[in-house]
């Protein structure tokens, strides 16, 4: 699902080295986890295989495709990725039921298909009862979960998570956590999760470890059939 070899990427004219050689594989079906203190690369590794920064050396293939030769980001963006992030990135003024149906406007779904699927993925989050409030009237969590079923939309193949449990309480996080688990599970996702935190870190299969622009440590947690 994912090939990374020899990964570079550095800012201010070369004077920041963000990552310094990162190559790694992920198969189909995995789920990963990248951990490491703050300013190891994390973020600058989540751009790149988020397709958002072309401006690296090396090879980076997600999906069968060379995003060197990609030539429409955006889309490929809209198809492949799912994103998650720390902060949610939920419209305000949307309810949780139209806040998920939002990525399917650009697919060829029809309007009924778009509130079905919609609806399905929220009952999958256990947010069934929750479909028609705003974001402010939900909790952390609970945002974090239609955060989930956005990302799932428009089926895509590879889940990018970027501190997912950042902002929740543990109670929370831990409900993430079991969810992010039971996508991967039962619809056989490929995850990669960003943390600092090694106890997220450790729920994944596996685990690469960053410092300085390096990958210095694999963690196998789980063998990947379990
Ligand atoms: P992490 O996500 O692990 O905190 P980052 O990828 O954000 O790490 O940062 C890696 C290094 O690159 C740090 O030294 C950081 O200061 C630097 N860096 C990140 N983004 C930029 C940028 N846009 N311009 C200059 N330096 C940057
Ligand atoms: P924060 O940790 O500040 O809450 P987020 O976790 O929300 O940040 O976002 C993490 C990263 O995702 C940022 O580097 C940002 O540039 C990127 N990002 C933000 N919005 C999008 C988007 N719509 N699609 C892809 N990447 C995004």
């Amino acid at each position: 699902m994912v090939e990374a070899r020899g990964l570079r990427r550095s800012y201010d004219q070369d004077a920041v080295q963000a990552l310094r050689g990162v190559s790694f594989s992920i198969a189909r079906g995995e789920f990963v986890s990248i951990m490491g203190p703050s300013g190891s690369g994390k973020s600058t590794l989540l751009r790149l295989i988020g397709a958002l920064d072309d401006e690296f050396e090396g090879t980076l293939n997600i999906d069968g495709v060379d995003l060197r030769k990609l030539k429409d980001p955006e889309g490929f963006r809209s198809k492949v990725i799912g994103f998650v992030f720390q902060s949610f990135h939920l419209l305000p003024t949307l309810t949780a039921l139209e806040n998920v149906q939002m990525p399917m406007f650009e697919s060829t779904r029809s309007g009924p298909q778009r509130r079905a699927r919609a609806e399905s993925l929220l009952e999958a989050m256990g947010l069934k009862s929750r479909m028609h409030h705003l974001p402010s009237k939900l909790s952390g969590g609970e945002r974090q979960r239609v955060a989930i079923a956005r990302s799932l939309a428009n089926e895509p193949s590879f889940l990018l998570a970027d501190e997912p449990t950042g902002n929740l309480d543990s109670k929370s996080a831990q409900m993430i956590l079991e969810v992010l688990d039971e996508v991967h599970e039962k619809r056989n996702m490929t995850i990669l999760m960003v943390t600092h935190d090694p106890m997220v870190a450790a729920r994944a299969q596996r685990s690469l470890r960053m410092l300085d622009g390096e990958i210095v440590e694999e963690v196998l947690h789980r063998k990947p059939a379990d």
